[in-house]
């Protein structure tokens, strides 16, 4: 029996937790320890708790600085129906309210006070707080949120962040605790810098997210592929992102005009039609908002299935921080780009011309960073290397295992080009013509046949290789020179401004006595019925579950309108699910399921538990007077076998055939083959010629062998992408059924 913790206790207590995320206890501890801290965690990682929970335990209040007024009043509904009492303090909160919130704090009463951080830097609010601290009412603890503002490396630089410094020189004992979900090392340097943290705990969470699946899509039609990309997601919660606000109306109106129900949402709208729909959406009765980057800092529902990115963002931390907001729930998700080179171009001259968003100031320092954030996001972009892994590694971070499974690179949705070898051999000799000493982009100008003063100064347009990609565009190049660099084939050199040079693997190519491999997104989709892959962490609901799922979204809506907030506030999704697998019908059992704290059990319990009773009725589905719920499990936790990976196991014993168990399932494609998978590698049948053509996995056998292991890139490639990644992921877990040597197959 552990010890017993007052953190956890608090947390069973207020939030209905039974466990802390990763890096959460540590940023709960250095506060309470009076330390600084500077906390990194990805969208939904739970950075609210690290500063919500410690003034529970301290008893003393926390400052929260936060620039997302839209939200604080969701948060401070949020809170306190848990039981945690806390306020706002913002530009457009009443004034009464403000004095109200200060007497809370003066009397010991409030536990969390939120404000905007122009309104903590007004002279009053200094001159408040520090006649609070004489008088030794001072926070115990300040907390930045959205930290990354703070720095112009960031996406999202607000200059009035940098004064927050302030706050150290009125309360020098107190500790700063800073959260942000999008850092790179120079920004999180930025943040330590600019606040003045003092051996401040560095927490740093994984940056993957395992339950999102990635999409770049070449964009041909932009109005019929994000339709596409929507009908996989039918009647859920979608977040379209497009560069200017013309856009959005357009494509808001073309997907109305497909029957979804859209609607757009830009900073060029009167407030009151902004807050209408973002309130819709809030609110569940909008499901659709085609929007620019102004949309999405204040929203936290949960249950967005799908973003789509209808152009290229300019940054990739926008990219993470906008594709964040899939799946927050930690359910499965699915982000699609459709990207085209165009789009940086567009970027370039809007960023080149002034300020991106006609509400910020401009400042050219701070465009240049920009334009150096673009180019990594092209870069993203057009390359056809792993998502999660290209992500993560920008984040500073390493991504386990070969395969994600969860991104069309990962899951064999490029398609190879057929001129790849030649197109190969003319990339590898331009850069041996150049000497080795150029990068990609001067690179890909001189095939293209560019004319640029950096080219005819050199004398590059008079090299053999001038012009051999004519027809190209550069991004298509420096996306495949990127590929050949993934491949081994070519190496970037140097920090700042990497050249490239031949790697060993560049002269098998040139003499010919090897095959490169070029792919591209194929453009039409070939797999419409493909849905992001079950999260690992979590079972899927069966039938019939989902079918309680929806009536108990339906109750949570009503109820969550009478009471004028958003649902989420009444409940998360997550919490939702597993109160329809736990059907709880008494309160004990009601308070074992994850996020139903005491508050919220007293509050909800009474109106619920008959709410539940009768949708289970309804469905025949049996209730249980107690329930113990397995406990969160974390993405590194091995999973559990899932109900739908049972069921399918089944199935496969039975010798039934893909095609079949999707039909009996009314599963995609994709997961009954990753279903298809865990049987072989877990039930080891003797042959699995139903299931994979005997020839082909004689060829996939004899390619493992040539490229000596169980990777399966290598043998994609080595098999010119003839046998899709799936097949190939199924022969490899029958080899090693079998005993045959290779790494674990994921
Ligand atoms: P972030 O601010 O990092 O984007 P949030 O603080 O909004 O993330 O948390 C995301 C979700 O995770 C919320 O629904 C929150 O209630 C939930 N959550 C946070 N901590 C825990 C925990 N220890 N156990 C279970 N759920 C948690
Ligand atoms: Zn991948």
């Amino acid at each position: 029996m552990p010890a017993p913790s007052p953190v956890l206790d608090c947390l069973r207590r207020y939030w209905g937790f039974d466990a802390l995320r990763p890096l959460q206890r540590e940023a709960i501890d250095a506060t309470l320890a009076g330390r600084d801290s500077l906390t990194v965690l990805p969208t939904g990682g739970g950075k609210s708790l690290c500063y919500q929970l410690p003034p529970m335990i301290s008893g003393r209040w926390t400052l929260v600085v936060s620039p997302l007024i839209a939200l604080m009043q969701d948060q401070v509904a949020a809170l306190t129906s848990a039981g945690v009492p806390a306020a706002a303090m913002h530009s457009m909160a009443e004034r009464e309210a403000g004095d109200e919130a200060r007497r809370g704090v003066e009397e010991g009463r409030l536990r969390l006070l939120l404000a905007a951080p122009e309104r903590v830097l007004t002279d009053s609010f200094r001159g408040w707080l520090g006649r609070c601290a004489q008088k030794r009412k001072g926070p115990g603890a300040i907390a930045i949120d959205e930290a990354h503002c703070i720095s112009q490396w960031g996406h999202d630089f607000r200059p009035e962040y940098r004064r927050l410094a302030e706050l150290r020189q009125i309360l020098p004992g107190t500790p700063i605790g800073a959260y942000t979900a999008t850092a790179t090392p120079r920004v999180r340097r930025d943040i330590i810098d600019q606040l003045g943290l003092r051996a401040a705990a560095e927490l740093v969470g994984d940056f993957d997210r395992p339950n999102l699946t990635y999409r770049v899509l070449p964009r041909v039609d932009v109005a019929k592929q994000t339709a596409e990309a929507l009908r996989r997601h039918e009647g859920r919660a979608a977040i379209v992102y497009c560069i200017s606000r013309k856009d959005t109306e357009s494509l808001a109106a073309a997907l109305v005009a497909m029957g979804f129900d859209a609607a757009p949402y830009h900073a060029g709208m009167t407030p009151v039609k902004r807050t209408r729909t973002s309130d819709a959406f809030r609110r569940e009765q909008l499901q659709v908002v085609v929007a620019t980057v102004a949309f999405g800092m204040g929203i936290d529902r949960g249950d967005v299935r799908c973003v789509v990115h209808a152009a290229m963002p300019k940054s990739v931390e926008h990219y993470q921080q906008e594709t964040g907001r899939a799946g927050r729930d930690g359910l499965p998700a699915e982000c699609v780009m459709l990207y085209s080179s165009a789009d940086a171009v567009r970027w370039r001259q809007l960023l080149q011309g002034g300020p991106t968003d006609p509400d910020e100031p401009f400042d050219p320092a701070a465009a240049r960073a920009q334009l150096e954030l673009l180019d990594h996001m092209q870069r993203l972009a057009g390359s056809a290397r792993c998502r999660h892994r290209a992500l993560v590694e920008y984040f500073g971070q390493r991504l386990a295992g070969d395969n994600c499974g969860a991104c069309d690179v990962c899951l064999g949705e490029l398609a190879p080009i057929a001129d790849a070898q030649d197109v190969a051999r003319k990339i590898l000799s331009c850069v041996f013509r150049c000497e080795q000493r150029f990068g990609a982009a001067h690179i890909a100008e001189v095939l293209m046949g560019a004319r640029t003063e950096k080219i005819r100064q050199l004398g590059h347009d008079a090299v053999s290789t001038w012009g051999l990609l004519r027809g190209l565009s550069k991004a298509q190049i420096t996306n495949y020179i990127g590929q050949l660099v993934d491949d081994g084939r070519l190496e970037r050199v140097g920090e700042q401004y990497p050249v490239l040079r031949l790697a060993a693997g560049a002269w098998p190519v040139l003499r010919n006595e090897a095959r490169a491999t070029l792919v591209e997104a194929r453009i039409d989709d070939a797999r419409p019925g493909r849905r992001a892959k079950p999260s690992q962490t979590r079972t899927p609901l069966t039938d019939d579950e989902q079918r309680l799922f929806e009536a108990l979204r339906a109750w949570r809506r009503r109820f969550a309108e009478e009471r004028a907030v958003p649902p989420f506030v009444i409940m998360g999704d997550a919490t939702l699910e597993d109160l329809c697998r736990a059907r709880p019908s008494t309160p004990e059992a009601l308070a074992g399921v994850r996020g139903i704290g005491a508050r919220k059990l007293a509050d909800l319990g009474p109106l619920l538990l008959p709410e539940l009773a009768r949708a289970c009725a309804g469905l025949g589905l049996a209730l249980n007077a107690r329930t113990p719920l397995p406990p969160e499990q974390g993405p590194s936790e091995p999973a559990r076998l899932s109900a739908g990976a049972s069921a399918a196991r089944e199935l496969f014993r039975g010798g039934m055939s893909v095609e079949e168990v999707c039909a009996k399932m009314g599963r995609a494609r994709s997961t009954v083959m990753d279903y298809l998978a865990g049987f072989v590698q877990g039930d080891r049948p003797e042959s699995i010629d139903r299931w994979v053509d005997p020839g082909t996995q004689r060829r996939v056998a004899e390619a493992a062998e040539t490229c000596g292991g169980g990777r399966l890139r290598p043998i994609f490639e080595h098999l010119a992408g003839a046998v899709p990644y799936d097949q190939i992921r199924i022969v490899l877990a029958h080899r090693r059924g079998k005993g045959a040597r290779g790494p674990e197959v994921e």
